[in-house]
């Protein structure tokens, strides 16, 4: 870490949760014990985990990043990341769902809309009655986001939208997107962000993407043919889209590290699980040597990623910004999520490769936390820009 930001950046030091979040702890525990036993089942089948996503919102897991004005439980990010890490421990599917609804759409709708959008679509997003999606990507445009050419043509009071979004999460699901559109020519200053209601005409769902893992949750392409979004649905001023866009994925990454510490926690405990069982017949371990290292070095980098992934949140809870922290919370868990998933599937043997075990989904769904909302490459590029600036 560069002297300047050791000297510079928003020191954190917090190791304790408050009595409420660790009684929320509990019931989302709980809540993934009763609810996402099926998680195995949604994977093979790719079927959408819809009870799982309607008894979340029932107890209140769809709000989480909402204000209690707007009906929300105002509990935050580090909330939110608390709850990511239990339900990602079971089925990160659902996790992914519930991390796009809050992380990416709810916070987006409480920091950048108006309060008329907010009244207007709060209501529906908090109770879950609606699900949210957030459409960046495009064919051209994933990385380079500011690539993207859907384009939003001001025509009297309304924008006539036409392009196409793909690799949406919840893309089939979702009532309501979020849609960054080209409003000028300006590569970076030409983007706006528009909420879009499923139901306006020219709103399609396009392919289902068929995927090496998350299978659970549906990922589509959103096609846009002469939408009609009413100016007053517009975020902001014209040309801050891309502004809201990033900073919206500062907390989105929160969601993708929590998301990973779960999958590794989870690859974690099917080791102890298997190296516990090792035993000669006097009942000595006899699990080998660089089969406990590799346990311990996992066990050990998940309470510190955990530590990077909290400290982001409590600043961004505080308004603090956090796009470097963020990043190297996404990054490290991230990678920890794969090296653990690998390292299950490896110690477990034949059990880790058969379908019948949970490593091989884990490897699966590991994998693509280091793709999604920003692959591993790319938040090395932002942690070294935010350590580099002047
Ligand atoms: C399951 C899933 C769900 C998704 N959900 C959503 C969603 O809800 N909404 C949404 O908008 N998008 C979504 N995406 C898209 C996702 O954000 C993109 O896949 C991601 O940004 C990477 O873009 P890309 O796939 O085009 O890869 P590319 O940008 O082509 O990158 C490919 C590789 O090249 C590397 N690379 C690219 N540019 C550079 C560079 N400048 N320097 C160094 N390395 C570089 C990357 O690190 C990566 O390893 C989803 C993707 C997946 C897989």
């Amino acid at each position: 870490m560069s002297a300047t930001h050791a000297n510079n950046a928003p020191q954190v030091v917090d190791y304790e949760l408050s009595t409420e979040l660790l009684a929320f702890r509990s019931q989302v525990r709980d809540y993934a014990n009763t609810y996402l036993g099926k998680a195995a089942e949604w994977d093979a089948e790719t079927a959408f985990p819809r009870s799982a996503i309607d008894a979340a919102a029932k107890l209140g897991l769809l709000r989480t990043t909402v204000s209690k004005a707007h009906g929300g439980s105002e509990m935050g990010n580090l909330a939110s990341c608390v709850m990511l890490e239990e339900i990602n421990a079971v089925c990160p599917s659902t996790g992914v769902t519930i991390s796009v609804h809050n992380s990416l759409v709810n916070s987006l709708v409480g920091k950048w809309c108006s309060e008329d959008q907010r009244s207007r679509y709060f209501p529906k997003l908090v109770t879950g009655e609606w699900l949210g999606a957030y459409c960046l990507s495009e064919a051209f445009s994933g990385s380079d986001a500011a690539a993207l050419r859907c384009d939003a043509k001001l025509q009297g009071d309304h924008y006539v939208m036409n392009g196409a979004k793909l690799w949406i999460t919840t893309g089939s699901e979702a009532k309501l997107f979020i849609v960054f559109a080209r409003t000028g020519p300006d590569r970076v200053k030409g983007i706006s962000a528009f909420v879009v209601e499923k139901d306006y005409a020219g709103v399609g769902v396009g392919k289902k993407e068929r995927k090496l893992g998350l299978r659970g949750s549906p990922t589509t392409e959103i096609v846009l043919e002469n939408v009609k979004v009413p100016v007053k649905n517009r975020i902001g001023d014209e040309g801050i889209g891309f502004t809201i866009a990033l900073d919206t994925l500062d907390g989105g990454r929160l969601g993708i590290a929590s998301q990973s510490l779960g999958i590794a926690r989870a690859c974690i405990k099917l080791i102890e699980q298997h190296l516990a069982g090792q035993v000669d017949a006097k009942g000595r371990p006899t699990a080998s040597q660089p089969d406990q290292w590799t346990f311990a070095d996992l066990a050990s980098d998940l309470d510190a990623y955990r530590m990077l992934t909290w400290r982001a949140a409590i600043l961004r809870d505080r308004g603090i910004r956090c796009t470097t922290e963020a990043a190297m919370a996404k990054l490290s868990a991230s990678r920890l999520a794969n090296r653990a998933a690998r390292a299950a599937v490896a110690i477990l043997g034949q059990q880790g490769a058969s379908g019948a075990s949970t490593a091989e989904r884990w490897l699966r769904d590991a994998r693509i936390t280091e793709i999604y909302e920003g692959a591993t490459d790319i938040q090395r590029l932002v942690i070294a820009r935010g350590l580099l600036a002047p």
